[in-house]
């Protein structure tokens, strides 16, 4: 049943946060489009304005809010303004109350089309579950593909678990009717957890090994993001192998010992490096990307000497690294050991600076070999080195067409980007 006269006929989606909510995005978009709404030209032209917002860290949230005001100042007279994502499951009713401009705020499964209605938080609406909604073709030749919601660890700085809930992963029979559904040419499988697939289900350990096998029998390219170091099995390193994309995206968060179990991680800097190395061995071009949070409370001025040094000793490719931010209700929170905002800016920037110089070297390492390329838009695309959206793209000549492979050799190196020619 198509919008009536009086209700919204076009939408506007504002997607805050992660590739997973990103996921989450083009499932609301399929129901609205499904349900006969169409996509507005911009925020100020749609009927319907939904906010997909993310509540990790505070700036995230500051994000989310700003963005928020931002688009009941932009929408026209008479348009709907929905709040969904982490921040709205987060806070609910809270949000609700200190926003008066919001006509709704919509948790998880909640539909967005709530906003058609005026209506306030507490109503109980109709539910349906996200993760398994069906997505709208991919626009590019790639695609993220979500295989679970929630993680069912504890990391000390992490609040996902209290908003996003326990693990929940999907059956192996719908993420592959996804991938045939999206048609695209690269998936980036994506969860809080990924190597930790299937468990929830009893499936033991490895069942993310055969998932990854299933998906590469399908499509050209499978590159997995968010792969907790205690999982990567020899099994699981074959797998990612065998995808045509030997690139391991290692939420490793610190390197230092006492300062991981602090964290309530897994590892060590020697462990991660024997991991690294023992990949190379067997993968020569293999790709890393990881992330490291500075600041956590306790953290000494050795834990930080320990990171320079296995930055520097790693040689990873890609590297994030982000100032602790303390959530309430998480282990950390509680503890003790603060350290000084102008200390974590300072050793923010040394890792910083120092990474920029490893990754800027390996890019120009490239210039004269040959890389296989995925055309993602005219004049772009990327090697198996490169993850959408967060490494750097390879400038190839706007005449190949989006979503064909290309052998190229590169002939410069542009600071993360690289230029090619086939
Ligand atoms: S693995 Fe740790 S950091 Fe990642 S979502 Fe789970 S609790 Fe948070």
């Amino acid at each position: 049943m198509g919008p009536s006269a009086a209700e919204p006929r076009t939408f506007w989606l504002e997607t805050l946060g992660c590739s997973k909510n990103q996921v989450d995005s083009d499932k609301l978009a399929g129901t609205l489009t499904a349900d006969g709404m169409a996509p507005a030209s911009g925020p100020g032209a749609a009927d319907l304005v939904v906010v997909n917002t993310c509540a990790f860290v505070e700036d995230a949230r500051q994000e989310s809010i700003d963005t928020v005001l931002d688009l009941a100042d932009a929408r026209r007279d008479g348009a709907r303004l929905v709040v969904t994502g982490c921040l709205a499951e987060r806070y609910g009713d809270e949000l609700a109350d200190a926003l008066p401009e919001v006509d709704a705020v919509a948790g998880f499964g909640v539909p967005v089309s709530l906003g058609r209605r005026r209506q306030h938080a507490g109503a109980s609406p109709a539910s349906f579950d996200l993760l398994e909604l069906p997505r709208p073709a991919s626009p590019v030749p790639w695609a993220y593909v979500k295989v679970a919601e929630g993680c069912d660890r504890g990391c000390g700085f992490c609040a996902i678990p209290s908003f996003r809930g326990p693990q929940r992963s999907r059956s192996i029979e719908s993420i592959l009717a996804e991938i045939d559904d999206l048609d695209v040419a690269e998936v980036v499988l994506v969860a809080q957890d990924l190597a930790a697939f299937g468990r929830d289900q009893g499936r033991g350990e490895r069942a993310i090994v055969p998932l990854v096998r299933a998906a590469t029998a399908r499509v050209p390219r499978v590159r997995l993001l968010y792969l907790y170091p205690s999982d990567l099995t020899d099994g699981l390193v074959d797998a990612v192998c065998a995808t045509g994309v030997p690139y391991f995206d290692l939420s490793l968060q610190h390197v230092s010992r006492p300062l991981l179990r602090r964290m309530r991680r897994w590892g060590s800097g020697d462990r991660f490096l024997d991991r690294i190395g023992a990949i190379r061995a067997r993968e020569p071009s293999a790709a890393f990307r990881s992330n490291f949070i500075v600041g956590y409370p306790g953290e000494t001025e050795d834990d930080h000497d320990r990171l320079l040094g296995f930055v520097a000793e790693a040689d990873l490719d890609w590297c994030g690294f982000f100032a602790y931010s303390r959530e309430e209700g998480t282990y950390a929170a509680g503890l003790d050991g603060t350290v000084p905002g102008g200390l974590v800016e300072e050793r923010l920037a040394e890792l910083r600076e120092l990474q920029d110089g490893i990754t800027a070297r390996k890019r120009d390492e490239l210039v004269g070999r040959r890389v296989e390329v995925l055309v993602d838009t005219p004049g772009f695309g990327r090697s198996h080195r490169e993850a959408p959206e967060i490494d750097g793209v390879i400038v190839v000549p706007a005449a190949l067409e989006p979503g064909s492979f290309h052998d190229v050799t590169v002939t410069a190196a542009l600071g993360t980007d690289l230029e090619a020619t086939p």
